[in-house]
């Protein structure tokens, strides 16, 4: 079964890349029809705003949300975590899929860090650092009941997971550092076996 990518904007071909680069195939998504023979789905960085109204636009909000809730894996990264959380803390009429209960604020490191990189500890996962690259990136405020933080920076949540759902707010696709995806397939998709 393919991973599928949400590709109406953003960096889709960068997981892609990072996908192939594990062995899995790979369908970019822009319609419903892309989506029926996916096992799960990236939604990747970029502009949540635009993605959001593309998705308005191709009549897919409402169908997609739909088909994650009934238990389709899915990995926001960045704007993809913008995407999927229940609260835009300030864009109340911001077009989201609102799957995940979080309280996300966008680009919420402001000027001064707009895009860094830091080495976080991701202690539930394993021992070493990982290298997360965050460009214009939003910050979890508030998670809800049953959704688990498994990395912070900073003291505030940088990716979280309930079920089958996860979300991240930085980009594991900017590294060469798989190990995130290979998570999301082994660990949030499961039954899929990666080299
Ligand atoms: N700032 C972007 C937004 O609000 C997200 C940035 C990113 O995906 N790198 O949608």
């Amino acid at each position: 079964m393919r991973v599928g990518i949400l590709g109406l904007q953003g960096d889709f071909a960068l997981h892609q890349r990072m996908l192939t680069s594990l062995g899995v195939e790979t369908r970019i998504v822009r319609s419903m029809e892309d989506l029926e023979d996916c096992a799960s789905l990236v939604i990747p960085g970029g502009e949540s705003t635009t993605m959001g109204g593309l998705l308005v636009r191709f009549g897919m909000l409402e169908a997609l949300s739909a088909r994650i809730r009934e238990g389709l894996p899915v990995f926001g990264t960045c704007a993809g975590a913008i995407l999927l959380a229940r609260e835009i803390i300030g864009y109340p009429d911001q077009p989201r899929l609102g799957v995940l209960d979080i309280a996300i604020e966008r680009n919420a490191y402001g000027r001064q860090k707009e895009s860094f990189e830091t080495d976080v500890l991701i202690p539930s996962l394993r021992d070493q650092p990982y290298r997360a690259v965050f460009i214009r990136a939003p910050i979890i405020r508030a998670v809800g009941p049953g959704v688990e933080v498994l990395a912070w920076f900073e003291d505030l949540p940088i990716l979280v997971r309930r079920g089958h759902i996860l979300a991240a707010t930085f980009h594991p696709e900017l590294t060469d550092d798989p190990y995130i995806h290979r998570y999301f397939l082994e660990q949030v998709a499961s039954r899929l076996t990666v080299r």
